[in-house]
């Protein structure tokens, strides 16, 4: 190689008298700072690439660690979260039951039911994460009756293989979330009279699935055709989470209930009843009469509501979190030197404007970007600014003149 007269990092294009180190190659040279962030990106590639799964719970591990790990990410959802930490508990207390007696532990799929942007899929992502498996989210609405136009059921084992890699061990012991499960649910009464190309036949496929088998699986997922490799996988130890709004059960439980003799007798115990919230009283009963077949209830074992979220809750969901919205805003205008902080007046009108909205959780990020956009445009090129206090005036005003306050007529 040429001498150069002032050489320079090829990376970041600092000269050497302003690096501390600079080594040279054949075709170039790298200052100490790029060594260290190209060490940073092998680290990161090398780990995905290699991540260790974990198929063990440490013995320490209970159900209420699992339930304190995710009372860190999920605000509310009490009920939700003590049942799924249990399900998970038994869940490995299964994979390494002893084969010597004749009792056998039985799988514990799980059926959550709440309304969108409750947390449904945060739960169970969260599970995902404490327990360090593949995780795979699937919508069961593309799914069709083999033989029709749409994806086959087994290609929701392909999206888990493609998270692992196609590592099938690592897969064979994964969680998959499958989303809007309510929208195969049998439309009519009677199944014999009309095909139901995705109601009642994909119920049925999933049937094999959840209950544990070897299940052959296109790898790239879509349809199975002849010239495809399949991949064998088994899913006995595959934990299925199934999540769906299951719009206008409440009105089937509540009448459920108005009818039923048992358990809600006359006097105290009618007059006990929540009508703000029927969904906790749901039963397996309620989901066959929303049109899942009964093989599938019974598959699905572990059935959870999710609470509709309430202000405390939405502002909860704001602060508390470890990855909260609020704290998110406070990195984001870290970053160019400028200290964000929010009134409590300014935080109690967001949670309002969500609860008006009724978009659950998810409002809460519309509102705030709405709110937040000018000054995440305009702060960070006023040098003069190091901090920022968001008040109520100004979330209002800024609420105003965006297309959100729209939603108020929705
Ligand atoms: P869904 O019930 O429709 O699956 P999600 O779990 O996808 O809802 O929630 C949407 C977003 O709202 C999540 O990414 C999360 O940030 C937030 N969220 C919803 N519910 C909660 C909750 N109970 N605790 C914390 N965050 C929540």
């Amino acid at each position: 190689m040429k001498k150069e007269m002032d050489p320079s990092c090829s990376f970041c294009g600092r000269k050497k008298k302003e690096t501390q180190i600079l080594i040279s190659g054949i075709e170039g040279h790298i200052c100490e700072n790029c060594v260290q962030q190209a060490q940073q990106i092998i680290d990161e590639e090398l780990f995905q690439k290699h991540k260790k799964f974990q198929f063990n719970l440490p013995n320490s591990v209970k159900p209420r660690d699992i339930k304190k790990f995710l009372d860190g990410y999920v605000i509310g959802q009490d009920e939700a979260k003590k049942y799924i930490s249990v399900a998970v508990y038994n869940h490995y207390k299964r994979l390494n039951q002893s084969k010597s007696d004749d009792v056998e532990i039985e799988k514990s799929n799980i059926l959550m039911v709440g309304q969108t942007g409750t947390g449904k899929t945060l739960l169970a992502k969260t599970i995902a994460k404490f327990l360090n498996v593949p995780f795979a989210i699937v919508d069961a609405t593309v799914f069709t009756e083999a033989g029709y136009v749409g994806e086959d059921v087994e290609s929701i084992l392909s999206r888990l293989l493609q998270v692992c890699n196609y590592d099938i061990t690592a897969a064979q012991h994964g969680i998959i979330y499958i989303d809007e499960i309510d929208k195969i649910a049998r439309k009519g009464d009677n199944p014999s009279i009309t095909r139901d190309v995705s109601g009642e036949g994909v119920q049925q496929a999933m049937l094999k699935l959840l209950e544990g088998s070897e299940v052959l699986v296109p790898p790239q997922g879509g349809r199975k055709h002849p010239e495809q490799k399949l991949v064998k996988v088994d899913t006995s130890n595959i934990l299925f989470i199934c999540g769906g709004a299951f719009e206008g059960i409440d009105k089937l439980i509540a009448s459920r209930m108005n009818q039923s003799k048992v358990g809600f007798k006359k006097g105290k115990d009618k007059t006990n009843v929540d009508k703000d919230n029927f969904l906790q009283y749901i039963s397996p009963l309620d989901m066959r009469t929303f049109g899942l077949i009964p093989e599938l209830i019974g598959r699905l074992p572990v059935l959870v509501h999710l609470d509709p979220l309430d202000r405390p809750a939405l502002r909860g969901i704001l602060t508390e979190p470890k990855n909260a919205l609020l704290k998110q805003y406070q990195k984001i205008f870290k970053a160019d030197g400028i200290q964000l902080s929010y009134d409590d007046d300014a935080i109690d009108y967001i949670v309002e404007k969500a609860y008006e909205y009724k978009l659950g959780a998810r409002g809460l990020r519309s509102i705030c970007e709405a709110a937040f956009t000018d000054a995440m445009y305009d702060l960070p090129s006023d040098a003069e600014v190091k901090e920022f206090v968001i008040t109520r005036d100004f979330v209002e005003e800024k609420l105003e003149d965006s297309q959100i306050s729209k939603l108020r007529a929705a």
